[in-house]
């Protein structure tokens, strides 16, 4: 069994991606993907949130391997009532999805905090864009402090953080304080992430000051975003590699079956 926590359909900046597109890549060595639709994300396609999401619900219809998260227009509307009325009427959605990088909305604004209650209503985990940690709208730190106004809601860093060894680290840092704090519930995927760092990562969650937190990382690829992500050869191939480094370094098959599936399982309840 595996799912990748987090993947995309959509026609936006980053390509045209039929749900068919998404699953032809992803193959069928993986079970289950969790999906959002771009279309809500980039503004250029002009969706509102109910539109771009009931598309997304009418993909997973159609392909129950997909998953569905309602994408947040968080910056383009005045509160999160679509949302909150859109989950009520399907319950099939399993989480809410932000990118506070290319919405340009600081992820410690007060505009998320209706969305965050719905998640908090509804007990339903929330995947951001976690950016380079000098980022203005999207670093791990900005994601944390609101993490910290909403402590029960699962909040996941998305690519834990992009670009380098030492946004990754930092990262780590804040997931570290926030277990030692208790103050907030963060989670990581690990899309983009290299492998060095993902073992980092583990390694640190492993053996925190409050025990064994690595039921708190996700296997996650972010396809099809991303050129290795749109070639089922080199997705396949990336899958493969991830798993065996992990095998080679810990040589413990429970921790990869709850990387490759078990923690998102539980996450999102599926
Ligand atoms: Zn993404």
């Amino acid at each position: 069994m595996i799912i990748d926590a987090h993947t995309h359909i959509g026609n936006s900046f980053w390509g045209q991606f039929s749900p068919e597109f998404l699953l032809d890549i992803i193959g069928d060595d993986v079970d289950i993907a969790i999906c959002s639709n771009l279309e809500g994300i980039d503004s250029f396609t002009g969706k509102d949130e109910i539109e771009c999401n009931l598309n997304m619900l009418n993909a997973c219809k159609k392909f129950p391997k997909l998953k569905p998260l309602a994408v947040c227009e968080v910056d383009r509307t005045e509160n999160a009532d679509k949302i909150r009325k859109l989950l009520s009427e399907h319950p099939e959605f399993i989480g809410l999805k932000f990118h506070p990088e290319f919405t340009k909305l600081r992820a410690d604004s007060d505009k998320y905090n209706d969305y965050l209650k719905v998640a908090q209503e509804y007990k339903k985990p929330c995947l951001y864009h976690s950016g380079h940690i000098k980022s203005r709208f999207s670093s791990p730190e900005l994601i944390y402090k609101k993490a910290k106004e909403f402590p029960e809601v699962p909040i996941i860093l998305g690519h834990l953080s992009t670009t380098t060894r030492e946004c990754h680290e930092r990262a780590i840092e804040i997931m570290l304080e926030s277990i030692e704090k208790e103050d907030a519930t963060l989670y990581a995927d690990v899309s983009w992430v290299e492998i060095e760092d993902v073992i980092l990562l583990i390694e640190s969650l492993r053996k925190t000051k409050k025990g064994d937190y690595a039921h708190r990382i996700m296997w996650a690829s972010d396809a099809p975003v991303g050129d290795f992500n749109q070639r089922q050869e080199l997705y396949i191939k990336n899958l493969k590699d991830f798993k065996e480094a992990i095998l080679n370094h810990f040589n413990d098959k429970n921790l990869l079956h709850n990387l490759m599936y078990k923690n998102a399982e539980r996450l999102f309840k599926l």
